[in-house]
């Protein structure tokens, strides 16, 4: 019998293995005289079947043939559809008859076979959990907690061998007269010997001349069984593929400073049931060794318990992974993107034994199938890439706490600038997190200073300092006070981080003249194009236009289409701010794309490993100015960083999105704190076209808790999340009225049960702020309620009436991150 995912228990790269008879592909004949004795199986499989909202109706139930036996949460693969083509399923209920319901049970098929990967059993519930709460079908849900490569069983082999039915003389007896040539091949068999059993398909035929499909045949008649095993063929190799990463040079096992005893402290306490926690402390505070003091800790005392620790994405490469392993050695898993398949299944596999005691890892690694939880940390854990932009649309935050609440174990939350969702469960009156904060830097650094450059003002210092260059059309994007910043610390040996959080050259490209008014839009979406360039900047002719939304591709036309006049291109991107540098730095400070200096954005990491040697390059001071979008604004802690440039705060500022604020706060702060961490005070100068708004201000005075009082001020009076819960349901089709139509009846469901649901609020059916994507037209409905509860009740009777239907057509998003 096999555990949870215990059959890999033996070394990884053995032949671990289970074996398991599964006669049931060919089960016609072994079901049971009395439908009494009938096992049933009810699954999950991958599909959108979600008509009534109840889980129960979601599922799929077949037969379990004679002598095979499954659990819920157990991989099987089960015949779908009039091709029965085999599909990965989950089992959920395991039971007889009184599965069957009002079933016709001669309609049921038996589950095609049995894999023996089990999902352990608090997962499962996480699972159902999900399914009900982001009103997505369990199917799918299971598809996200399950690494694909686990699904397709990559690195192992499914290796079937044949042996004779044990009742041999029996079976052929009841089966009655059968064809010569079957008799012929039965009496081949018989006379192989006893140690040739088990034996593969080929060498079978090999050595009785009977054919594959005569061995089918037989099989199907009962004569030969077939015994499926599953070999693990990925290799043990586990941190080997991940290079350790640049070393920050800090003590090994630095000494707590008090106020992080005092959080280690609480924590360890916590340790062995649930509560959750918020860590908030500045950037550079030591919550990183926090972690690291409680996992050692809860390692120790729980022998069984595992650890997961998720970070995001893009933290993940170098240096907070290598202080893991620097920590804990062989016992982490690190679950990074760039993992083969088989590398991945086999991470999971070792989780699942326990030889695994610390996974690292990215939002999906809130799945790791550890069979026993002692603590899960969230780091940065206001960053929005744990939240799924696709079905099923989850927080890994929000599922972190919700898994060890049912695991019973502590969730740690830490961040520099949290939530305002995480933050107000920490300060409010039933406070559902704890707070312990760590206000100032460990290695006793002091806080960068902080200076706000008015973006109007530069340019009038700019007309001083060069009169007559505001007639050449060159535009600049590094005003004099950041440019002459940047100057004295490429002067001085120091290396500087810029950042601009857009990609692309520029994206506004219009036609100058004001009586056109022609933009560049995407043709599919409502939304203007981006210029990019190709690498090679200066080459005039090097640039091609691309929308961020659907990704299409278009020349950039060197005359307006409609007057012919030529086009302006306007806006910003990093790769203009990178063209800027090179002109201006070029040859005074030898500052050398590709050498000195380096762009990161999604546009040239396309890997893991570019951002790795990017990164490594960093921190070995190659390069001495690193220019990104907001993958270089997080966790990174490279000591000679003296200065740190936000060339635009602004490019969050004005999005329709409450949140605006928010991000840009969370933006300036974290990227402010890259700069001073080592013996060097750090200078972060930070342009904006707003000096006086109260983000950036507050930012610049590292002052989370004064922006998040005024901030959740605003909240509550607008009614908006934290304070309220919210669900966005956008309808998209191809054409605008089948889009406006289902979210009219959606709306008239809506308005008919909002009397009874207290305090609900209903926002449109409105067009999203794109309102086009790839020729989908998009509109919304937001829905906001005081309590989660309330929200849930009106979720749940609209999918009970069957109008979300979680397809291409609604997308439903509960606790909605990004509202365009
Ligand atoms: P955070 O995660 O809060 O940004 P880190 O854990 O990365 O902070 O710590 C910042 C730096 O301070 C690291 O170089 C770390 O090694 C160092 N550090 C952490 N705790 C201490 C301590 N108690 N004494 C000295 N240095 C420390
Ligand atoms: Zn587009
Ligand atoms: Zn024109």
């Amino acid at each position: 019998m096999i555990d949870s995912w215990g059959q890999y228990r033996s070394s990884a790269n053995a032949t671990a293995y289970v074996q398991r008879q599964v006669p049931s592909l060919f089960t016609s004949n072994l079901e049971p005289e009395n439908p009494r004795d009938l096992r049933l199986v009810r699954v999950a499989v991958n599909r959108g079947i979600d008509r009534s909202g109840d889980l129960r109706e979601s599922l799929l139930t077949y037969t379990l043939p004679v002598g095979i036996d499954a659990q819920p949460g157990q991989l099987v693969k089960v015949p779908l559809g009039r091709a029965n083509s085999a599909a990965s399923a989950v089992a959920i209920e395991v039971g007889g008859f009184e599965l069957l319901g009002d079933l016709p049970v001669e309609k049921l098929k038996g589950i095609s076979s049995v894999t023996p990967a089990i999902l352990p059993r608090s997962l499962l519930e996480l699972a159902k959990w999900m399914a009900q709460y982001y009103v997505c079908p369990l199917g799918m849900v299971l598809q996200a907690v399950l690494p694909a490569a686990v699904k397709r069983q990559v690195g192992r082999t499914l290796v079937t061998r044949f042996t004779l039915a044990p009742d041999l003389d029996t079976r052929v007896a009841a089966l009655g007269k059968l064809p010569k040539r079957q008799l012929d091949a039965i009496a081949a068999l018989r006379t192989l010997p006893a140690e040739r059993w088990p034996a593969k398909a080929k060498s079978l035929h090999a050595e009785s001349g009977v054919s594959a499909a005569m061995q089918k045949k037989l099989v199907a008649l009962g004569v030969l069984m077939a015994l499926i095993t599953d070999e693990v063929t990925a290799s043990g190799e586990l941190l080997g593929a991940f290079p350790s990463g640049p070393s920050v040079g800090a003590p090994a096992r630095p000494v707590p400073t008090p106020e992080q005893a005092v959080a280690i402290d609480a924590l360890e306490r916590a340790l062995g049931s649930f509560s959750a926690h918020l860590l908030l402390g500045v950037t550079g505070s030591g919550k990183t060794e926090v972690y690291l003091r409680v996992i050692e800790t809860m390692l120790a005392r729980h022998t069984h318990a595992s650890a997961i620790v998720l970070v995001p994405e893009i933290a993940l490469t170098p240096q907070t992974s290598s202080r893991f392993i620097e920590r804990f050695g062989a016992t982490v898993a690190v679950l990074h993107s760039g993992l083969s398949a088989s590398q991945r299944n086999a991470q999971w596999a070792l989780a699942a034994t326990g030889r695994v005691r610390v996974v690292v890892g990215a939002r999906s690694a809130i799945f790791a199938p550890v069979a026993k939880l002692g603590i899960v940390i969230v780091d940065e854990e206001h960053d929005s890439s744990y939240k799924q932009d696709q079905l099923p649309r989850y927080h890994a935050r929000d599922v972190a706490v919700k898994r060890a609440s049912i695991e019973g174990c502590p969730v740690v939350m830490g961040s520099a600038t949290p939530s305002l969702e995480s933050y107000a469960n920490a300060i409010g009156p039933d406070h559902r997190y704890a707070l312990w904060k760590l206000p100032t830097r460990a290695n006793g650094a002091r806080m960068p200073r902080v200076e706000i450059v008015d973006l109007v003002s530069e340019r009038a210092l700019r007309s001083q300092l060069h009169p007559g260059q505001w007639r050449t059309r060159q535009l600049h994007l590094l005003g004099p006070t950041l440019e002459i910043a940047i100057d004295q610390t490429l002067a001085a040996g120091g290396q500087a981080i810029l950042l601009l959080n857009r990609r692309g050259y520029a994206n506004y490209l219009c036609c100058p003249s004001p009586t056109c008014g022609w933009i560049m839009r995407c043709d599919h979406c409502d939304a203007s194009s981006v210029l990019h360039m190709h690498q090679d900047v200066r080459a005039q002719s090097a640039g091609f236009v691309r929308c961020h939304h659907c990704l299409a591709e278009q020349l950039l036309p060197k005359r307006c289409p409609v007057c012919a006049k030529e086009i302006n291109t306007f806006g910003l991107g990093t790769q203009r701010v990178e063209e800027e540098l090179q002109r201006k730095f070029l040859h005074t400070r030898n500052l050398k794309l590709g050498e000195t200096l380096l762009r990161a954005d999604s546009d040239t990491m396309s890997t893991a490993k570019d951002y790795f040697d990017a990164l490594s390059r960093f921190a070995r001071g190659e390069i001495r100015v690193l220019l990104g979008t907001q993958m270089i604004a997080k966790g990174l802690d490279f000591p000679n960083v003296r200065l740190v440039g936000v060339v635009h705060a602004d490019t969050a500022l004005n999005l329709p999105d409450f949140r605006a604020a928010e991000r840009t706060f969370q933006l300036v702060a974290q990227v402010a704190g890259r700069a001073g961490r080592g013996s060097h005070p750090g200078r972060v100068i930070v342009q904006t076209m707003n000096p006086r708004e109260p983000s950036i201000v507050m930012a610049a005075q590292h002052d989370f808790e004064g922006f998040a009082s005024r901030e959740l001020a605003i909240r509550r009076a607008s009614r908006l999340p934290p304070s309220e819960k919210m669900a966005r349901i956008v309808c998209r089709d191809l054409e605008l009225a089948k889009a406006t139509g289902h979210a009219a009846a959606l709306s008239a469901e809506i308005t008919r049960l909002a009397p009874a649901i207290a305090g609900l609020r209903v926002r449109g059916p409105m067009p999203c702020p794109i309102s086009r994507i790839a020729d989908h037209h998009r509109i919304a409905i937001e829905l906001t309620a005081p309590t989660r509860g309330t929200l849930q009740h009106l979720l749940a009777q609209l999918r009970s009436a069957g109008l979300l239907i979680s397809d291409a057509h609604t997308a439903i998003d509960v606790d909605p991150v990004s509202l365009m």
